[in-house]
């Protein structure tokens, strides 16, 4: 299985539109971060996880030729405002599979109503095949079984994804211990890092390592970062061996 980091940034990208930070005027490629989301594709199955307001350029960059479904985290825009650019996959493959809590399909059901609607729909319209994901609850996806498991983002119960040795977790803040139980012999491990200083709903970068002590994966990836976490180079330079920054366009296998 391999995993494309399509966007390692936070919600706003890195650089933010206007700034002058240093890390947002760095000509090193790995301090330009798009909204985070991963592509994971494996035999002939393509996923990605969440769908950001970067999805299209992610597509184009990675080439991904086929999404067969999306499995989101959360309702937040940095994460579900690129929903209007599957058509293109639509259009060759017919409704895209999404996968995501009750409380998420409502969202998006809302602020993409013409995505579900079911009478006079625009014919240009893309549609999707809901798929209810409910924290206990194991699902399917191609030929693997996903194990999905929650977090809280502050107060917003967010979903993370587990699928064989590989789990993805981002936007957390706080995970009980239940949740992490779920993690126990996960050999690759992608968690969200904020920055340095505490932040009230992310893990910050000490918060983050601690997490990754406790599930002690083989490795582990730091995504969703922000400029204030520094740059890149500097930044990797100071983590235990077995933790990377991620970066966009990253691919590991797993
Ligand atoms: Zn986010």
């Amino acid at each position: 299985m391999k995993v494309w980091f399509l966007g390692t940034g936070t919600s706003q990208g890195i650089p933010v539109i206007g700034s002058s930070h240093p890390v947002c005027l760095s000509n090193d490629h790995k301090d330009k971060r798009l909204r985070v989301s991963v592509w994971i594709h494996w035999d002939n199955y393509s996923y990605v996880i969440d769908c950001g307001p970067d999805f299209r350029q992610q597509m184009l960059v990675s080439k991904c030729p086929q999404v067969d479904g999306i499995l989101f985290t959360h309702e937040h825009a940095d994460h579900t405002a690129g929903l209007d650019d599957i058509r293109p996959f639509f259009f060759k493959q017919g409704d895209i599979p999404i996968y995501a809590n009750k409380r998420v399909i409502e969202n998006l059901k809302r602020r993409f109503d013409y995505i579900f609607e079911q009478e006079n729909k625009y014919p240009g319209a893309p549609s999707v095949h809901v798929k209810e994901v409910k924290s206990n609850q194991p699902f399917t996806i191609g030929n693997k079984i996903v194990q999905p498991f929650v977090a809280l983002h502050g107060s917003l119960e967010v979903m993370g994804y587990r699928i064989d040795d590989f789990a993805y977790l981002t936007d957390v803040k706080t995970i009980a211990d239940e949740e992490i139980a779920k993690l126990k012999g996960v050999k690759v491990m992608v968690v969200s890092a904020l920055r340095v200083e505490p932040h009230p709903t992310h893990f910050n970068l000490e918060e983050a390592l601690d997490f990754i002590k406790i599930v002690q994966p083989e490795r582990a990836y730091l995504t969703h970062i922000s400029q204030h976490m520094g740059f890149h180079e500097e930044v990797q330079k100071q983590l235990p061996e077995n933790v990377f920054l991620a970066y966009d366009n990253l691919e590991i296998t797993i």
